[in-house]
């Protein structure tokens, strides 16, 4: 649905009426487009302590194309940089400012003690007006439940205040995460920097990321532009809405898709997967008989490599209003299917070895909704099935993580009534709703078969919004 204030605010006379009445400020966020570079313009890097991924970085950043500038308290940045072979040089200095930058990443896993948190502080205090509308800002920590002391992992924690307070601060379409990086893992974060200095993460901000040692093999993509190429990709509820998003972002990043749907939705579903060169399966994934379906079908296809479980339905009644049914049948179809459908796929095989399963939650399942006890208690189950199923599948080298949209628009949000809708636009740090291409892009980053190092991940795309946040 089009988002009228959108682009209202982004003419000439209503930026100003807007600015002049203080009112949000919603920009028109950059989104990826086939073949750009991962980042146009400069990364500025800080670090604290004894920084402890800056190798890995400057490797990263090279392979990427990136350029790089170093902050005047991370000198041995240039250094590091230079022998990576990456474009690098000084930024500001004596109070200075530099030139503007589309990146800020700091490397904080030297952080060892609460007393050296001031170097956050000096960098960001530094470099946050030079960031470039639309820009990211990247924390790179160590998992605090894995710090050797508790002082180490008192600071690192802290980290998660100082990206969320940052993600709210920025405005401007930019946005802030921390990637908490296991000891072992450093080379296993490209894919999720890539995801994240990237227009693709155009609605995500503010989460934590988990990157750990690889399940499985970590395969790098030949082609950054296709890293997809060769997978055979189930997607559940496409023939419409954030589903069609994610079959037309996977078979842009070179996947075969497989589009499911209901039989009722056969139309919508053909003609999906006739632009997509892909193939459609009308199936009820309620139905006692889907699994085993599911896995014959696979089979005889060769075997899947990855299944999106988007399809999901609300039914939304307060719960003394609620009849049985209805609490039945959405926790049926956006959880327990789910679970049916995984422990088939996976038993038999027909899910491939270092396969990835991509849930869809909501943050309904993270904060909780007025009328959606049942679609709460479905959402907050997928979280939890990701997150108690992830080392099970691991032993096949098998990923599982899951997404949590907050407002997206699409059929499902058009439906609210105006002034619920317009508060679940505004509620958020872009102040505005986010695209079923930006859930697509989140999906299609965990699918990747450079993302082993993830699992067991659950990241909200809903623009940092005040819910449950
Ligand atoms: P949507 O437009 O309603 O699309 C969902 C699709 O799944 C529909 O085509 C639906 O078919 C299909 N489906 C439902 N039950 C099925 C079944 N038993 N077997 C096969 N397919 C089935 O929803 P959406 O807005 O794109 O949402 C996609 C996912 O994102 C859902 O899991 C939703 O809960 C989640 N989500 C959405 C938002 C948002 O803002 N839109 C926010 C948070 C989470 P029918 O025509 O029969 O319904």
């Amino acid at each position: 649905m089009k988002d009228g204030y959108l682009d209202f605010a982004n003419s000439a006379l209503g930026a100003k009426l807007i600015n002049a009445l203080g009112l949000p400020n919603p920009l028109n966020l950059e989104r990826y487009q086939p073949g750009q570079p991962v980042i146009q313009g400069a990364v500025l890097v800080g670090g604290g302590g004894a920084p402890e991924l800056l190798g890995s970085l400057a490797t990263l950043l090279k392979r990427m194309g990136a350029q790089t500038l170093a902050h005047e308290r991370l000198p041995q940045w240039v250094a590091v940089a230079n022998q990576a072979g990456l474009t690098t040089g000084r930024w500001g200095g004596n109070g200075q400012a530099g030139e503007k930058v589309k990146a800020l990443v700091f490397d904080a896993t030297g952080l060892a003690d609460s007393t050296q948190s001031d170097a956050l502080y000096w960098f960001f205090h530094d470099a946050a007006r030079s960031l470039l509308p639309c820009g990211r800002i990247i924390v790179l920590g160590r998992p605090p439940e894995a710090c050797d002391s508790p002082r180490k992992a008192t600071v690192q924690r802290s980290l998660e205040g100082l990206t969320r307070s940052l993600g709210k601060e920025l405005k401007k379409g930019s946005n802030a995460q921390l990637v908490y990086v296991a000891e072992g893992a450093e080379d296993n974060i490209e894919s999720t920097l890539r995801f994240l200095l990237s227009p693709r993460s155009a609605y995500v901000s503010a989460q934590v990321i988990r990157v750990g040692k690889p399940v499985g093999q970590l395969t790098a993509p030949l082609d950054w532009n296709l890293p997809l190429s060769g997978k055979k990709v189930l997607v559940t509820g496409a023939s419409r809405g954030i589903g069609a998003a994610i079959a037309e972002v996977m078979a842009r990043d070179g996947a075969q898709v497989i589009c499911l749907d209901v039989p009722q939705a056969l139309d919508g579903l053909n003609e999906v997967a006739k632009k997509l060169g892909g193939k459609s399966l009308a199936l009820d994934i309620g139905a006692a008989d889907a699994p085993q379906k599911l896995v014959e079908a696979a089979k005889a296809d060769g075997g899947w490599d990855v299944i999106v479980h988007n399809a999901g339905i609300t039914r939304d009644k307060t719960i003394a209003n609620m009849k049985e049914h209805l609490w039945q049948m959405v926790v049926n179809i956006n959880l327990s299917t789910q679970e049916r459908i995984n422990e088939a796929m996976v038993s038999s095989g027909a899910l491939k070895q270092g396969g990835r399963i991509v849930c869809v939650s909501s943050i309904s399942g993270i904060a909780g909704n007025m009328g959606q006890t049942n679609y709460a208690v479905s959402k907050a189950g997928v979280i939890g099935m990701v997150q108690s199923s992830a080392p099970i599948f691991a032993e096949q080298g098998i990923t599982i993580n899951a997404v949590a949209p907050g407002f997206i628009e699409t059929q499902m949000t058009a439906a609210i009534p105006f002034a619920i809708r317009e508060a679940g636009r505004r509620m958020n740090s872009m102040s505005q709703g986010g695209q079923p291409v930006d859930v697509a892009e989140a999906i299609a980053w965990f699918a990747s078969p450079a993302s082993s190092g993830l699992t067991s991940n659950v990241i909200r795309v809903c623009g940092q919004s005040l819910i449950g946040a």
